[in-house]
């Protein structure tokens, strides 16, 4: 009889202590939002999907080659007039070539940030976009070619 008692007390009091954990979580500050009408500010070294300025792109094919998942397909033409790019250090570098193609697959991109972290001219880098759903794969290889 007193062993029965004893797990009924046993019992009420694993409730109970389950209860103050839900009821603590209850009157807590929420730590969700309700997406998608509310959204959290992404934080300053958050890296998102990778975007390219192709007006900065020199196309010296050093974010192609250092991929390590081969992401992004590149293709430039000779220019005869060539432009002025400014480099990451604000110093002209010359524009020989044209970016005439410019795609990156998004499905593919780790967001590793070798890409970026090489470009010289900072035109290839990881932007804070994350909404990246698609209903077919082609719509995920994004094109900066203008
Ligand atoms: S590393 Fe930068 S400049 Fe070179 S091809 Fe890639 S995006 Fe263009
Ligand atoms: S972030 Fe990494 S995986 Fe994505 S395109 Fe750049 S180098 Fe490739």
């Amino acid at each position: 009889m007193i062993k029965y008692f004893k797990q009924i007390i046993t019992e009420l009091w694993s409730i109970l202590k389950g209860m103050k954990i839900t009821i603590k979580y209850f009157f807590a500050k929420p730590t969700t939002v309700q997406y998608p009408e509310e959204r959290i500010q992404m934080t300053e070294r958050f890296r998102g999907m990778v975007k390219a300025d192709t007006d900065k792109c020199i196309s010296c094919l050093y974010c192609v080659n250092i991929c390590p998942v081969s992401c992004i397909d590149l293709e430039g033409e000779k220019s005869d007039a060539p432009a002025k790019v400014m480099n990451k250090e604000g110093k002209a570098m010359k524009r020989i070539k044209t970016v005439t193609k410019f795609d990156v697959n998004i499905a593919q991109c780790i967001q590793c940030g070798f890409c970026a972290e090489g470009c010289p001219t900072a035109a290839i880098y990881l932007s804070k976009e994350h909404e990246n759903s698609a209903l077919s794969r082609e719509e995920l290889i994004k094109h900066y070619a203008k």
